[in-house]
């Protein structure tokens, strides 16, 4: 066996930290290295060609990097090594810079550790064995869940590349939060007609099949290869008869609180969630629905079906992306803000005021009278982590210090003798035209007042009926009366978002927004090959960046589809059939599905015995391990982790196995 050790110094990374010069070395003199190394930048062109000429000249038959994470560049140096024809699986990495330089400061101690970790790959190294990538087929379809501005412009992208896309969307219409806005900062643009094209377009496409009003129920398969049930609600109305006259709401004698406008307005029971719904059809609410049959009559296309059923739908995708959005933070779980009262709002509900389809037509007006005294309030719910008893995220939600300025122009616009204030805690304006626009409020005569946010705020209710905001400014207490707070809140993740971490077999970060596989990297690629997430289900964000990473996404989407089959990782479990009993505890641990029981019959002489093994669905596994510990007789093992390797890297640090 020949290894060959390359220790790279990642700038100074690294070489900072720990003796790079001495480990290379050490390395030198490792059981079965023929060739150990250092290099600055060892994942440069100039080191990965160092490693692929002493493959070809040294004729190197295992290979050792000693680097960042393997998460960061196997696929790098595995690259290098196959385009020698040294197969990738024959090279391990040694993390010395996440593991070690990057988390100690005493540099001989660390490089002590440098050597162990070197020593236990050189170890594991001789062990390796070549693995080839599995080869599955593509089904050239996605699937979007969500069709908010990120699912919709998702799923044109993808549509426009010419595959077929299925958009599954929970509410009557797709549009999300972005159908519920007035103007968009910083350009002041009127948020519909931007969006309403693009709804419009989504539900022309040939390429795409909008499916409203409904749920996924259940994800199975694999990258290429899912396969999807989705539920659609009953609407009792027939979307393809539905011609959206809306004869039927007028007729209805049920009016209700309207959730699209916020709670601030009303709808019937037969509804549209607003007036350019996609698709223009109506829904029938049967739980508040008194059964009178009104609609039925005045309905001339005989689109109302109070027989109607939900109906369950399997799709066949290759890929699937996530872009459910986010939900706001509720400010009634912190009552110093006083949402309790009438005159606080959020501000979701103040677009909807100003919004010319909103329940007020435009009208910025609290009881029926314009307000004089407005005050903004920010960072409701958002970055909390030293507010006593804030119940919010500790992030920012990065869009409300450029609502509140938008909004505070759009007071100033409607009501130009009206006093602005906002209290706010810092103005974060890092987006393109954010900190010019924020000085054209300020110029428009907005007043800001800065507080800390550790000070609290408080609203209150006078006896008159107008309010008081009571803070702190530079240590000294401040007043200002209001008509009208407008509460800045933040937002949160989707209250119901571990229904899909459990369907999709995705994972949430500490925030519990959905979590990408690399921040920098793979911002929209989950852990979970072929699913994808994009818009504010993975962070806050603008429109502007849930459009450009909507786009990324979709071009993810397209590799795959684009491809009649695709490899996926060999490191998977494998079971040792004459050893597995057929308990089933692996399949009971297996967080992916990828574990089968099945059932053999074998005859000696005239008896047959049945018995049951356990069986990998080599494309399901991804090779996390949680079988191998399960089985009480050491059936399962993992490729390229096996039991002997772990123990020759045990050896490696030292440690007897
Ligand atoms: C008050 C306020 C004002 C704002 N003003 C601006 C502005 O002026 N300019 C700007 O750039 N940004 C603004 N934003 C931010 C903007 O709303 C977001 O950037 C944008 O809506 C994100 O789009 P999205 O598609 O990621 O999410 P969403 O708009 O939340 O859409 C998600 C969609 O997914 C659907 N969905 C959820 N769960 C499921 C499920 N399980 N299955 C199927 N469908 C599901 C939802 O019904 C929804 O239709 C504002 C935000 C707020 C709160």
């Amino acid at each position: 066996m020949k290894i060959g050790v390359y220790i790279c110094h990642c700038g100074t990374n690294i070489a900072a930290t720990v003796d790079v010069n001495e480990v290379t070395k050490f390395a030198k003199n490792l059981s079965g290295v023929a060739i150990s190394r250092d290099y600055v930048y060892m994942c440069s062109d100039p080191g990965q060609e160092l490693i692929k000429k002493d493959i070809l000249n040294a004729k190197l038959d295992r290979v050792v990097v000693a680097s960042c994470s393997p998460r960061m560049h196997e696929v790098t140096f595995r690259g290098a090594c196959e385009e020698v024809g040294l197969n990738g699986y024959c090279m391990e990495m040694a993390n010395i810079r996440e593991q070690c330089s990057w988390v100690h400061s005493d540099k001989e101690k660390a490089t002590e550790k440098a050597k162990e970790l070197v020593a236990s790959a050189v170890a594991k190294a001789s062990l390796l064995q070549p693995l080839e990538p599995m080869r599955v087929g593509v089904t050239p379809s996605a699937l979007i869940i969500g069709g908010g501005i990120a699912g919709i412009q998702c799923a044109l992208d993808i549509a426009d590349a010419g595959f077929q896309v299925y958009l599954v969307e929970r509410e009557p219409s797709v549009g999300g939060h972005m159908a519920q806005l007035d103007k968009t900062f910083p350009t002041l643009d009127c948020s519909a007609c931007i969006l309403t094209p693009k709804m419009a377009d989504v539900a022309r496409h040939k390429n795409i099949e909008l499916v409203t009003y409904a749920d996924v129920e259940n994800v199975e398969g694999y990258i290429g290869n899912l396969k999807v049930v989705v539920r659609k609600k009953v609407r009792y109305v027939d979307e393809e008869k539905c011609t959206g006259c809306g004869y039927c709401a007028k007729v209805c004698p049920v009016t209700i609180s309207n959730e699209f406008d916020m709670g601030l307005g009303t709808r019937k029971a037969a509804y549209i969630p607003f007036p350019q719904a996609v698709p223009l059809a109506y829904t029938l609410e049967r739980a508040k629905c008194m059964g009178c049959a009104l609609c039925e009559v005045v309905c001339e296309v005989g689109a109302i079906n109070f027989e109607d059923d939900d109906e369950e739908i399997e799709l066949e995708v290759g890929a699937i992306v996530v872009a459910t959005g986010y939900d706001l933070f509720d400010p009634s779980l912190e009552p110093n803000y006083g949402y309790e009262y009438d005159r606080v709002i959020t501000g979701l509900e103040f677009e909807r005021l100003c919004n010319a389809s909103g329940p007020t037509k435009g009208g910025i007006e609290i009881n029926g009278k314009e307000p004089k005294d407005v005050v903004f309030i920010s960072c409701v719910g958002s970055r909390e982590k030293d507010v006593e008893g804030g119940k919010g995220n500790e992030c920012c939600s990065r869009v409300c210090c450029m609502y509140i300025a938008k909004q505070a122009h759009l007071v100033k616009e409607q009501i130009p003798d009206a006093n602005v204030t906002v209290f706010y805690t810092d103005v974060q304006a890092f987006g393109k035209g954010f900190e010019e626009f924020y000085w054209r409020v300020k110029e428009e005569g907005v007043n800001y007042i800065r507080r800390e946010l550790k000070d609290e705020i408080k609203v209150e209710k006078k006896e008159n009926g107008r309010l008081k905001v009571k803070t702190v400014r530079e240590g000294r207490p401040i007043e200002k009366e209001a008509d009208l707070v407008v509460l800045a809140t933040g937002i949160v993740p989707r209250r119901d978002v571990s229904d899909l971490v459990r369907k999709l077999k995705i994972t949430q970060s500490g925030d519990k927004f959905f979590l990408e596989a690399h921040p920098k990297l793979r911002p929209m690629d989950t852990l979970t090959d072929g699913i994808f997430i994009t818009g504010c289900c993975q962070s806050p964000k603008d429109i502007p960046d849930s459009v450009a990473q909507a786009s990324a996404a979709a071009s993810r989407v397209c590799s795959i589809l684009s491809q009649d089959y695709i490899e996926v990782e060999p490191i998977i479990a494998e079971v040792k059939e004459e050893l597995c009993i057929g308990c089933g505890s692996c399949k009971e641990v297996c967080p992916f599905g990828a574990i089968e029981l099945k059932e053999e019959e074998r005859q000696f002489e005239e008896i047959v015995l049945r018995t049951r093994k356990s069986y990998v669905t080599p494309a399901l596994c991804k090779g996390c391990g949680a079988c191998i510990p399960e089985c009480p007789v050491s059936a399962m093992t993992q490729k390229h982790f096996t039991s002997a390797q772990i123990e020759a890297m045990l050896r490696g640090v030292g440690v007897t196995a």
